[in-house]
């Protein structure tokens, strides 16, 4: 891979790098299409990577299906699918972590907390393989999102970061590989999350400025499912993920939720009216 990296950048060729784990859905494909209009040649690697997973998690469980990767990425014309076994990735003596301080201490960081280090890790070996002028990480995942990004600055990687939009099924539910694990009736508890942030969204932008009362609609709308269980709910600065309480500039909320056996995570910006137009919106109340 580093190889093909090397001639292709001699040759002037701009690299693109969209990393997954696979089982790939229209969500990955997306940020493949982004990386397609960005660059010359695009690169996406595959990879399980078992150093994001704590003990208890589905690293066993996680859905696999190369072969239909595969097809579905040579379809998008994809130039390279990189498909490391994890004894090349970690070999034998493998000792080295990359860790950030702060930005883990928040949302999934807290009930996960060796899982950012495990894909800030991953990351950066992964660039150094590829070797991309700029890499795709989608929003649906927007704490590792700002890890990576944080970490590019904070090591001087030269390579760009680039968002994609979270992609949804036609009722709202964010795709993830991981809806394979939602059995057919469990599928009103999933929707909770993304009707929690729309709900969310239209309270803010009708002038709701109190966090915890966005938090308690939503609350209550996902607890409205029996078989949901909140990991949590919050609202935070978007840059440094930590709890705001007054919803004054646009912040970000973010919830995960257990619904049988998956944990499911979706995020939303939350956009207050501008403040002209809450002003005037101020002057019709009574
Ligand atoms: P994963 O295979 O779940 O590790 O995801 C690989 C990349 O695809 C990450 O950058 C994710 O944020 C992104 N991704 C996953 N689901 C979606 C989605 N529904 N829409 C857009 N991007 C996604």
């Amino acid at each position: 891979m580093q190889a093909q990296a090397d001639a292709w950048r001699r040759e002037g060729q701009h690299i693109a790098l969209v990393p997954t784990m696979g089982f790939l859905h229209a969500g990955h494909l997306s940020l493949v299409r982004l990386a397609r209009e960005r660059a010359d040649r695009v690169v996406v690697s595959i990879f399980v990577n078992p150093t994001q997973f704590g003990p208890g998690e589905d690293l066993e469980a996680y859905p696999r299906n190369p072969e239909r990767d595969r097809d579905l990425l040579e379809a998008e014309g994809v130039d390279v699918l990189f498909l490391p076994s994890t004894a090349e990735m970690y070999p034998e003596g493998y000792q080295t972590r990359v860790s950030l301080d702060r930005l883990p201490q928040h949302l999934c960081g807290v009930s996960r907390p060796i899982h950012f280090g495990g894909v800030a890790t991953v990351v950066i070996k992964l660039l150094h393989i590829a070797k991309p002028h700029l890499a795709v990480f989608g929003e649906k995942d927007y704490q590792q999102l700002l890890v990576v990004r944080r970490m590019v600055r904070d090591l001087n990687l030269d390579v760009e970061i680039v968002g994609g939009p979270t992609v949804r099924e036609a009722d709202g539910l964010a795709m993830s590989s991981r809806n394979a694990y939602l059995a057919e009736g469990q599928r009103p508890a999933a929707l909770t999350l993304s009707q929690a942030l729309a709900n969310a969204r239209k309270q803010v932008a009708e002038g709701e400025r109190q966090a915890a009362v966005v938090i308690a609609s939503a609350v209550a709308t996902i607890q409205s499912e029996a078989e949901t269980a909140i990991d949590y709910v919050k609202i935070c600065d978007p840059e440094t993920l930590e709890d705001i309480s007054e919803i004054d500039r646009p912040v970000r909320m973010a919830l995960a939720v257990r619904v049988g056996h998956s944990r499911l995570i979706d995020n939303t910006a939350l956009l207050p009216p501008n403040p002209s137009s809450s002003a005037s919106a101020q002057g019709e109340t009574p």
